[in-house]
């Protein structure tokens, strides 16, 4: 989609920290991290969000998270991390391409704000 910025960072029309990408996930730095480690994984199908995903996205949303542990293991904090989608507008969901945000790196409370 043209006018998706994550489907834009994918095809590689805006720039972005890379961190990993395979056939089906994409992961780069969160712009504005809220730990030390904030890495959002994507599909690289435009899925709008997890509200939006339907069955046939099954395999693709879990490889996401199985990219972010990957990534948690690579970092040395695969003993302490989060996982995130924001759902909706009112749980903070400003870019409609999900996305799974993977934070560490510093003591996380729960719940979450
Ligand atoms: P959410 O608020 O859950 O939709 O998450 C969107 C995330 O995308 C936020 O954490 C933003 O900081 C991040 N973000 C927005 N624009 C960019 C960008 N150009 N490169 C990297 N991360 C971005
Ligand atoms: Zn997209």
């Amino acid at each position: 989609m043209t006018d998706c910025l994550f489907c834009r960072i994918i095809a590689g029309e805006i720039p972005a920290r890379k961190v990993f990408e395979d056939q089906h996930t994409f992961a780069f730095e969160d712009i504005n991290p809220q730990a030390p480690t904030h890495v959002l994984v994507v599909p690289k199908k435009h899925i709008r969000g997890l509200k939006e995903a339907a069955v046939e996205d099954a395999d693709i949303i879990g490889r996401c998270h199985l990219t972010a542990a990957q990534l948690a293991r690579q970092r040395g904090i695969e003993d302490s991390y989060r996982t995130v989608l924001n759902v909706g507008p009112g749980a903070g969901q400003s870019v409609f391409h999900l996305h799974v945000h993977l934070l560490g790196g510093r003591g996380l409370r729960w719940p979450p704000g």
